[in-house]
């Protein structure tokens, strides 16, 4: 089916407490690998792409591979843009296609992220597509990380109020504890804090979905409880790179002598489906993604490969 709009989805993930993954891509085989696991947990599944994976697939590839993945699946998928630096690249990828898109204003002060945010929201709410933002920041690994410093740069839960108010954002990145880049799943997130944000914007009248990045570096255990209270979107992008670096590389250690590229590049696509689907496992979203009468017209990638 076409790509669908994150703002019901979301939504439903919201009122039924699970989550939606959110994986990065950068080239076809992790689209390819995404869909396939979605569709076999029929789950809806949002593939993103970052300013580096437009820079490295271009931006047309990049929406079209997504396009074409999604036409074939029977489940929802949404092209969500990840970490949008600015307004014109908003625009550009809401003119290519995208259902879901990113501002994220985190380096600038509250009162520029505000104005900004708004800006990009009124453009894009004008076309009937949803805005996600983030408010406080989550670090990169490599920032020099103490404890301290992650906890100074967490979401404040009446300045997520405001925000949300002012800019009519449609879904809210917060920075509980997680930190991008990590390999090592052992952040642990601020539960009390999740807690907080949301009755403070239950008790504004403003209570949008929750959106956790850096999920690769934190404790499933801690993710599911991050969902049981109202994160709804997990962005992975991280522990699928590894995956992927690792199986091609074992791959051609073992077969140097290998012509065809495809027996080395489809260990790693088959790393990044066992990922997705133990990441899908525990968010809660196999079987949501059900839409009566869709029919998939995906492979098994196994048999393509061996024509
Ligand atoms: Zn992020």
């Amino acid at each position: 089916m076409p790509l669908v709009s994150s703002t019901e989805w979301l939504l439903k993930a919201q009122k039924e407490k699970f989550g939606i993954g959110a994986f990065n891509a950068n080239n076809m085989e992790f689209i390819e690998a995404i869909v396939e696991v979605a569709e076999e947990m029929q789950a809806p599944v949002i593939i993103q792409v970052s300013q580096g994976a437009i820079k490295y697939a271009g931006l047309e590839m990049a929406t079209e591979m997504v396009k074409a993945a999604a036409n074939l699946a029977s489940v929802p998928v949404i092209l969500h843009l990840d970490h949008g630096t600015d307004y014109l690249q908003n625009v550009r990828c809401l003119r290519s296609g995208f259902t879901s898109l990113m501002f994220d204003g985190s380096a600038l002060n509250f009162e520029d992220n505000v104005k900004m945010t708004a800006k990009i929201t009124e453009m894009s709410h004008a076309c009937k597509i949803p805005v996600e933002a983030e408010l406080g920041k989550v670090l990169q690994i490599g920032d020099n990380n103490s404890a301290e410093t992650i906890e100074k740069a967490m979401t404040q839960p009446e300045e997520a109020v405001k925000f949300v108010t002012a800019t009519k954002i449609d879904s809210l990145a917060v920075a509980i504890g997680s930190v991008h880049a990590m390999k090592d799943r052992t952040a642990k997130l601020d539960i009390p804090r999740l807690k907080k944000i949301r009755a403070a914007l239950a008790a504004a009248n403003c209570d949008i979905p929750l959106v956790l990045h850096g999920s690769s570096g934190v404790d499933p255990d801690s993710i599911k409880e991050g969902i049981a209270n109202g994160l709804c979107k997990i962005n992975v992008a991280t522990q699928l790179s590894v995956s992927f670096v690792k199986a091609i590389g074992e791959q051609y250690t073992k077969t140097p002598a290998e012509k065809d590229m495809r027996k080395i590049l489809l260990p790693g696509k088959n790393a990044v489906k066992d990922r997705v689907r133990e990441y899908m496992g525990f968010f809660g979203c196999k079987g949501k993604g059900v839409i009566a009468g869709a029919k998939s017209g995906i492979q098994a990638s196994e048999i393509k490969h061996h024509e």
